[in-house]
């Protein structure tokens, strides 16, 4: 392909994608494929031929777009939204571009940069303590992951080898494995199922220890398993705290828990993915009170901050730690500058590392903070619309509170009414909800997501919703007369 035929596909390919967006709410949200749908659509062997860029391009509607669930469509209300805006999209097409791999200072000067600066900037618009900042002055700052689970088992692997540093120092005679075995992590068994996962790839057993009535990991809960374990002979060294956790949007207690990791010398990281974004709005950031105790710091602006995927942000208090964990010099690697800009190859799992900087910078700079901000608040004023209608109608009721974007509801009575709701929304395609469970009860989780999404979703939302429980609970009515 030349330069004219990118020029010709590029722009069709911005045509297509701009009418994609305009016209969303044709589509149903689920995608009607059964597996192996695309293999009949599609041949076996890749072309002998080069085949025409209009060919392709046709095939996307063809044959891609019946397999595609629309996340960006705003009926869809599943998960926590996934990021999208046009500056993030062009941002993904200029690295793409661009395609420089930045793994140190030298490999790409404006790569590492421009992170290290969007990195400050986003820090500073949501008030995190300056020791999370990069500066001349501490060994603070901030780098994009892949992913929230990424940023994870960083600060797990960070942890485990600054705990066994210190034991070493103390206990010279006791070997690196012994000391490796004895380590334990905790989080609450209301965290991310990645939390879970890095415990396991980085062979330290992670504690799931339980919540108070607000989902939310106190203190006491905490004190209580660490005691247990170090009667045991274990060493704790790691706790991931959630700020707003997948299931119902729930807050830890860092004030309790951030004097307890400090004063035992355990690394604390706070997993904010989804929430982490509305402490760009000043009237949210109570919830993040007592992050000043944290070692890490990480949220995902390509969850609700209109960064495509993947762009994770995580801040460490001290970079050297991440460095002494993930350090391996070679004579390749090499560079007169080093030292005097991260190298960023040392704070992360993989040594390529794509430009993704630059859509953040697009987006911060095309939106600004009070555009973000907007959106942000906009979203959680549609929750809360949301949560009005669900108040409106004594079918239904209100699970656990509504937090963010999130609401969860429920049909009262039997779990059978809510799993037959979900069941009938599911098969219609029209909105896609997903079920989780709180206790012993079922309830659907409602989450405002698209960036399109206005009062009028909503309401349309709300009104498949209030249709499919009528068909519910008069079927479930005429099978009760049935049976009895
Ligand atoms: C979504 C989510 C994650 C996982 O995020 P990835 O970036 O997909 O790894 C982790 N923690 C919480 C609380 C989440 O909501």
């Amino acid at each position: 392909m030349d330069a004219k035929d990118f020029r010709d596909f590029g722009k069709a390919a911005v045509d297509f994608l701009a009418d994609y967006t305009e016209n969303i709410r044709d589509r149903d949200v689920l995608p009607s494929v059964e597996p192996g749908y695309l293999s009949e659509l599609i041949p076996s062997s890749a072309p002998e031929k080069p085949e025409t860029w209009q060919e392709v391009l046709n095939d996307v509607e063809r044959v891609i777009m019946p397999g595609v669930t629309h996340w960006n469509s705003p009926q869809f209300h599943a998960y926590y939204p996934t990021a999208n805006s046009y500056p993030g999209i062009v941002g993904e097409l200029m690295t793409a571009g661009i395609g420089s791999i930045g793994f140190s200072w030298i490999a790409s000067p404006a790569c590492t940069e421009l992170e290290v600066i969007t990195m400050n900037w986003l820090g500073k618009m949501m008030g995190l303590p300056e020791e999370f900042l990069s500066s001349s002055e501490g060994p603070g700052g901030g780098v994009i992951q892949g992913s929230a689970s990424e940023a994870t088992l960083v600060g797990l692997l960070a942890a485990k080898e600054r705990t066994v540093r210190r034991i070493k120092k103390q206990n010279p005679d006791m070997d690196e494995g012994s000391i490796k075995a004895k380590l334990v992590a905790y989080t609450s068994d209301q965290s991310n199922s990645s939390v879970e996962k890095a415990g396991l790839l980085g062979s330290m057993p992670m504690r799931l220890l339980p919540v108070d009535k607000k989902c939310s990991l106190r203190g006491a809960t905490l004190l209580e398993a660490m005691k247990k374990d170090k009667e045991a002979g274990l060493i704790p060294c790691y706790v991931v705290a959630t700020l707003g956790t997948t299931g119902t949007c729930a807050f830890d207690n860092l004030e309790e828990l951030g004097p307890i990791c400090n004063d035992n010398n355990i690394w604390l990281h706070v997993d904010a993915a989804y929430a982490g974004a509305a402490f760009i709005c000043p009237e949210y950031r109570h919830l993040m009170t007592g992050v000043n105790y944290a070692d890490s710091f990480n949220f995902n602006p390509h969850k609700w901050l209109l960064t495509n995927f993947d762009c994770s942000a995580l801040w460490v208090k001290d970079s050297r730690l991440l460095i002494n964990a993930f350090n391996v010099d070679r004579i390749y690697l090499a560079h007169d500058k080093q030292g005097l800009v991260p190298d960023y190859r040392h704070w992360q799992i993989p040594l390529g590392r794509r430009f993704r900087a630059l859509k953040l910078w697009f987006v911060l700079r095309l939106y600004g903070v009070e555009g973000l901000q907007k959106h942000i608040r906009h979203s959680i004023n549609l929750a809360k619309h949301f949560e009005t209608h669900i108040n409106s109608d004594e079918r239904f009721e209100i699970v656990t509170e509504r937090s963010m974007g999130l609401v969860c509801f429920r049909m009262k009575g039997d779990d059978k009414l809510t799993r037959g709701l979900l069941d009938r929304l599911m098969k219609r395609k029209r909105i896609y909800l997903i079920a989780a469970t709180f206790g012993e009860k079922l309830m659907i989780r409602f989450v405002v997501c698209s960036r399109l999404c206005q009062v009028d979703d909503i309401d349309f939302a709300w009104n498949e919703i209030r249709g499919q429980a009528d068909i519910t609970s008069s079927s479930t009515i005429i099978s009760h007369i049935y049976l009895t």
